[in-house]
C-alpha cells in the first residue's frame, strides 16, 4: 500500500488556537481524508513546540511552571482539533520524554561526527523573537516585529556547522524542483542562498534558560528552540516504531505559513543531512490570512477562534470558505462577510437547494423510490454525466497540486451543470403529463447520481456534508464508488430532503 506522511508545525504554546492554525490543520486533514480515499496508508501528525525563552516568559508571567502552562495551551490544542473533527494519528509535545531522549540522541551523533562546535558570538539579540538581529534586518534600530531595541549580548554557545551543507542543499533544491512548492518559495530558498550560510548557534546558556532540553555533552546548556522542534517530524515515527521511520518518512509533506520557511527549508534539511537522514519529500508553503479590520491581533480583538467558526457557522461551512478562498501559497484576506456571501451562495443557495429540490422531487413524484434507467439516455442525460466526471477528474488533480480553490471551483461548475439540466429537462412540468413519468423518473435518476457523485468528491474537503449526504441518499461507502447509473439498487428508497445550509440572514442595508 502506498503511503503518505502528512505534518503540521508544532504550534507554540504563546498562542492559543486561531485562524492561522486551523487553516494549516484543516489543509492537513483534507490532504489525508484525500489520500485514504484513493487507498493510501495515509498518517497525519500535528503537536505543540512547548520550550523556549517565550514559554518560560510567559509562565513566569502567570505565576506559574512552564510544564503547567505548556501543558494547558496544549491540551487546548488537542481538544480544538478533537472538536474541529481532524483526523491526526499522532499528537507529539516537544515536552514528551521520547522526543527529549531523541533530540539528544540526534546531537549526540551530529557533535560525535564533528558537526557541532563551542565558538563564541556577540550580536543585537531580541528576546521577543528568541534571535540575534543584523544591523541590516533592524527597523530604525529597533526589532520590525517588536519595535523594540535589541541588546548586545555575548556568550559562548554550540554551533552547527550549517554551512558544511549549503552547496549540497543548494544542489538538491536543483534536482529536486518540486522539494519546496509553490515555486515561489523555492526561488525564495535559492535567492537566500547565494548568500554565504552562517552556522547555526543551537544553544543556550542554562544562566539564562532553564526551559529546553540539555545538551548530552554539556549540561551548562539546553539546546534552541528550533533544533528542538524540527526534530519532531522524525522523533514521532521513531517513537511509533515498526517501519515507519524507513517508509513513511521519505514520504513527509509538510505543510508550513511562510513565515516559518527558513527554518524548514535551510535548518532542517541541512541538519537531516547531517544526521545521516533521507529529506522530506515536499515542503508546502501556504501565504498569510490578512483580516480586513488589519493585523490579527489580541490588543484590535479580531482574532478568528476556530471553535467559535464553528459554533457560528458549522466546521464544513468555515472549512468550505478556508479551503475556497485561499489560492494556496498566496496571502487571502478574512472577513465574516464574505464568509457570510459564500455560505449563502456557494453552499445553501446552490448545494443546499440543489438536493433539497432533487430530493423533494424524489418524494412527490415518487414516495422516494429511486426509478430505473431505460438504454435511452437523451444528450443532455450524457452531457451532464460527462460534466460531472470532468469536474471529479479534476477536482482530483487540483487537489493533488494543493489548489484546493480550484478543486472546488471544478465541483461547484458540475452543480452548475447540474442546476442548468433541471431548467432544460424541468421535470416538474413534465410530472403533468402522465405519458412522461417514466422520464421524470430517469431525470431524477440522473439528478440522484449527482448527489452520489457529490457525497464522495466532497468528503476530503467538508467531510460532516459528506456524511449527511450519504445518509440522505441512504447508501453504503461501496456504492459510492459504483459507475453512473450503477449506485443504486432496483426499488431502493432514498429519504426526504433537510436544510443542509440554513441561509444566514445579515442585517439588512439602511
Ligand atoms: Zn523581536
Amino acid at each position: 500500500m502506498e503511503r503518505i506522511y502528512i505534518t503540521t508545525p508544532l504550534y507554540y504554546v504563546n498562542a492559543e488556537p486561531h485562524l492561522g492554525h486551523t487553516y494549516t490543520t484543516v489543509v492537513a486533514d483534507t490532504l489525508k481524508r484525500y489520500y485514504r480515499a484513493l487507498g493510501y496508508d495515509a498518517f497525519l501528525l500535528t503537536g505543540t513546540d512547548e520550550h523556549g525563552d517565550k514559554i518560560a516568559q510567559a509562565a513566569a508571567a502567570d505565576g506559574t511552571e512552564p510544564k503547567a502552562y505548556a501543558d494547558r495551551v496544549s491540551n487546548l490544542f488537542r481538544s480544538t482539533w478533537d472538536e474541529c473533527g481532524i483526523g491526526y494519528d499522532h499528537f507529539i509535545r516537544t515536552t514528551d520524554v521520547y522526543h527529549k531522549d531523541y533530540v539528544q540522541k540526534i546531537l549526540q551523533k551530529i557533535y560525535h561526527a564533528g558537526d557541532i562546535y563551542f565558538g563564541e558570538y556577540g550580536g543585537l539579540y531580541c528576546y521577543g523573537c528568541e534571535r540575534f538581529y543584523t544591523e541590516k534586518e533592524l527597523l530604525g534600530g529597533k526589532c520590525p516585529d517588536h519595535q523594540t531595541a535589541p541588546e548586545y549580548i555575548s556568550e559562548k554557545n554550540y554551533f552547527f556547522r550549517m554551512s558544511k551543507y549549503q552547496q549540497q542543499l543548494i544542489e538538491v533544491l536543483q534536482t529536486r524542483p518540486d522539494l519546496v512548492r509553490p515555486e515561489r518559495y523555492r526561488t525564495e530558498v535559492l535567492a537566500f542562498l547565494r548568500e554565504p550560510l552562517e552556522d547555526l548557534r543551537i544553544s543556550r546558556p542554562t544562566s539564562r534558560l532553564q526551559w529546553g532540553i540539555p545538551l548530552p555533552f554539556d549540561s551548562n546548556y539546553v539546546t534552541y528552540v528550533w533544533f528542538d522542534a524540527l526534530l519532531n517530524y522524525v522523533s514521532a515515527l521513531d517513537h511509533l516504531g515498526g517501519d515507519l521511520l524507513s517508509t513513511l518518512w521519505p514520504t513527509t509533506n509538510h505543510l508550513i505559513a511562510k513565515d516559518i520557511l527558513k527554518p524548514h527549508a535551510i535548518y532542517w534539511p541541512t541538519m537531516l543531512m547531517a544526521a545521516g537522514l533521507p529529506l522530506y519529500q515536499h515542503l508546502n508553503v501556504h501565504g498569510y490570512w490578512n483580516m480586513d479590520t488589519g493585523k490579527m491581533s489580541k490588543s484590535l480583538g479580531n482574532v478568528i477562534r476556530p471553535l467559535e467558526m464553528k459554533a457560528r457557522f458549522g466546521m464544513d461551512a468555515f472549512r468550505y470558505f478556508l479551503l475556497r478562498e485561499m489560492a494556496f501559497g498566496q496571502d487571502a484576506k478574512f472577513s465574516e462577510e464574505a464568509l457570510v456571501t459564500r455560505i449563502n451562495a456557494d453552499l445553501a443557495n446552490n448545494l443546499g437547494n440543489f438536493v433539497s429540490r432533487v430530493l423533494a422531487m424524489q418524494q412527490k413524484y415518487f414516495a422516494g423510490v429511486v426509478q430505473p434507467l431505460s438504454t435511452n439516455w437523451a444528450k443532455e442525460d450524457y452531457e451532464l454525466r460527462d460534466s460531472v466526471k470532468r469536474a471529479d477528474f479534476d477536482a482530483e488533480g487540483f487537489t493533488k497540486d494543493l489548489q484546493f480553490h480550484r478543486a472546488l471551483e471544478a465541483i461547484w461548475w458540475a452543480l452548475d451543470q447540474a442546476n442548468r439540466y433541471v431548467v432544460q429537462t424541468a421535470p416538474f412540468t413534465m410530472i403533468k403529463d402522465s405519458d412522461k413519468k417514466a422520464r421524470v423518473g430517469e431525470v431524477l435518476h440522473h439528478l440522484l447520481e449527482v448527489v452520489r457523485t457529490l457525497a464522495r468528491v466532497l468528503a476530503p474537503f467538508m467531510p460532516d456534508t459528506a456524511v449527511e449526504l450519504k445518509n440522505l441518499l441512504a447508501i453504503s461507502d461501496d456504492a459510492l464508488k459504483a459507475p453512473w447509473g450503477q449506485g443504486f439498487a432496483a426499488g431502493h428508497k432514498v429519504n426526504p430532503p433537510k436544510v443542509l445550509f440554513p441561509r444566514i440572514e445579515t442585517e439588512a442595508k439602511k
